[in-house]
């Protein structure tokens, strides 16, 4: 399962671009979920729609920093880049970090070398993608504030296509849980950030337990104000809630109440139990994602919940 960040369109392009990312997770058996996440992440890194790899909003300085993330939650491994400029797939020097590295966590400078030694390449094309250079520019003119209507997660005015897109909307942040049927999981994230974010910034998306986290129970991704993820470990808690038996759905409608009621943000979170069952909440304007299960893929949009129905469980 994946989804297009908070505020991300909920549109027939955003859900073939999430159609293609699942079933690039859920490549067969032979995959292990640890492949599917980062194979998902990556058509998402792509796709200059997400903020995530190409396409990415950009920092004060108008430059790409990106945070991604990969989670084994059957062994607690964890591979994490955060503040990193200068390749393509951020998720893969995650991975990369997580099968090989002396750490679970490289930020900046740091990252990057381990990304070239590692054989990443410098990206093939400029990042920062034509759309978000005009954001960027529109911020700046604005004197550093959102021009009416622009959403900070996207970098776009919401619901409306971009300057130079027509027919294309925003997207934000991306996060993917994958579980295979030995009932492994995995998860991962990849993101820029927030648009106009001070250089170094760092969000929950590179935060195990705060914007992600894959452990005995299931799995989480998350969308939103960073800081308050963060301030919240709001993630981890969903973990938690789950081992006391809360539904996914219960739990991710939780997250989203705490997330409310004491940093008044805005969110979204999925949550996949290693039932098989799965939740999503959110109270931002669009939350969309996609499962792929059995061969088939289903869309979930802001108002779908979790699977199966409450009433049924
Ligand atoms: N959580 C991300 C961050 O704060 C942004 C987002 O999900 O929209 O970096």
């Amino acid at each position: 399962m994946a989804h297009g960040g908070v505020n991300c369109e909920d549109s027939e392009l955003v859900r073939r671009a999430l159609f293609k990312a699942v079933l690039a997770g859920s490549g067969g058996a032979r995959v292990s979920c640890l492949s599917g996440v980062e194979e998902a992440i990556k058509v998402l890194e792509d796709d200059p729609m997400f903020n995530a790899g190409y396409g990415s909003v950009l920092n004060r300085l108008g430059e790409v920093e990106m945070d991604a993330a990969i989670m084994d939650g059957t062994g607690n491994r964890l591979g994490i880049v955060a503040g990193i400029a200068g390749v393509e797939h951020p998720i893969s020097v995650a991975r990369r970090l997580l099968e090989k590295g002396d750490a679970v966590f490289l930020a900046g400078t740091g990252a990057l070398r381990f990304a070239r030694e590692s054989g990443f390449a410098p990206p093939s094309r400029d990042l920062r993608s034509p759309e978000q250079r005009e954001v960027w520019e529109a911020i700046r003119a604005n004197e550093g504030r959102y021009p009416p209507g622009v959403d900070p997660f996207t970098g776009f005015t919401m619901c409306r296509p971009g300057p130079s897109r027509p027919g294309k909307f925003p997207c934000d942040t991306v996060g993917c849980i994958v579980m295979d049927d030995q009932y492994r999981i995995a998860c991962g994230t990849s993101t820029g950030g927030y648009a106009y974010k001070p250089p170094g910034r760092i969000g929950d998306s590179a935060v195990p337990g705060a914007g992600f986290w894959a452990g005995t129970w299931g799995a989480v991704v998350c969308s939103g104000k960073g800081e308050a993820f963060m301030e919240l470990l709001l993630a981890r808690r969903v973990e938690e809630w789950l081992k006391d038996g809360l539904s996914p759905q219960q739990a991710a409608e939780k997250a989203i109440e705490v997330l409310q009621a004491e940093k008044g943000v805005i969110g979204g979170v999925l949550v996949l139990h290693r039932d098989g069952r799965w939740g999503k909440a959110s109270n931002a304007m669009t939350f969309p994602a996609a499962v792929a299960r059995d061969g088939k893929v289903d869309f979930l949009s802001k108002v779908d919940k979790g699977w199966p129905p409450e009433a049924s469980r």
